[in-house]
């Protein structure tokens, strides 16, 4: 691995193991979660001029107006989504930098992952390609719309936040499957889990959380 990715200093594995640290303290007890998260370099998803700031708990610009989630989140979203067992195809909205796309590259057979900001998506490709992640498919689009070619999904993780549900990504959700989505206005969403069973659907509400609104249609 090239020293990039290895980090030093305040990016260091270090510094990482400190971060999943705190996350045991925070409750998330997935180890594998907690392994792969010590694994992946947080700090190359972030601007060199915040690097050092990559371990804190909080969330960081990544430009065009969208940020990173913090470790928390990323830790707790993966988590729910797995609580029921491993999971073969997953459909992620809103790749961002791409560093929650890593984190289930790393835990899942198949990611399919799409974004509506163009030059995020170029950059999370060519991240996660580096740190040898080959087992994702990459969609500039409007995530609204999921992915029909690949449905349905055992599991769909959502990062942005819409007002309402959008009907095609529960549709596109496999019977047993399972949502992760954040849902309400800013300032007042709740982080559901939605399980799809055979006649319906099951929604769990989970926590408060603050993440970017779901936005419709694309930007280059
Ligand atoms: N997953 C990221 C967080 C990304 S922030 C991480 O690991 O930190 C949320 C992302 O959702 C932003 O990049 C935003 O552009 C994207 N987004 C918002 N609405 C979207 C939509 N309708 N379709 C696809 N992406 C969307």
């Amino acid at each position: 691995m090239s020293l990039r990715f290895q980090g030093i200093g305040m990016t260091s594995r270090r510094t990482r193991e400190r971060m999943i640290a705190r996350l045991r303290e925070q409750g998330i007890t997935d180890k594998q979660v907690l392994t792969v998260m010590t694994e992946i370099p947080r700090h190359i998803f972030v601007d060199n001029a915040l690097e050092s700031r990559a371990y804190e708990d909080s969330a960081l610009p990544i430009g065009h107006n969208q940020t990173i989630s913090q470790p928390y989140i990323v830790a707790k979203m993966t988590e729910l989504l797995l609580e029921n067992g491993a999971l073969d195809k997953v459909l992620e909205i809103g790749t961002g930098c791409g560093y929650q796309t890593a984190v289930l590259a790393k835990l899942v057979g198949q990611v399919y992952t799409v974004e509506r900001i163009a030059p995020l998506i170029k950059k999370a490709r060519d991240l996660l390609w580096e740190l040898d992640l080959k087992t994702v498919g990459f969609r500039h689009a409007d995530g609204g719309w999921g992915w029909p070619e690949q449905a349905p999904f055992d599991g769909i993780l959502v990062t942005a936040a819409p007002e309402e549900i959008p009907g095609t990504l529960l549709e596109q959700l496999a019977v047993g499957g399972v949502m992760v989505i954040p849902i309400g206005r800013e300032g007042m969403q709740v982080l559901h889990r939605i399980t799809r069973t055979a006649d319906s659907y099951v929604y769990e509400a989970i926590e408060s959380v603050s993440f970017v609104p779901f936005k419709p249609g694309v930007s280059s």
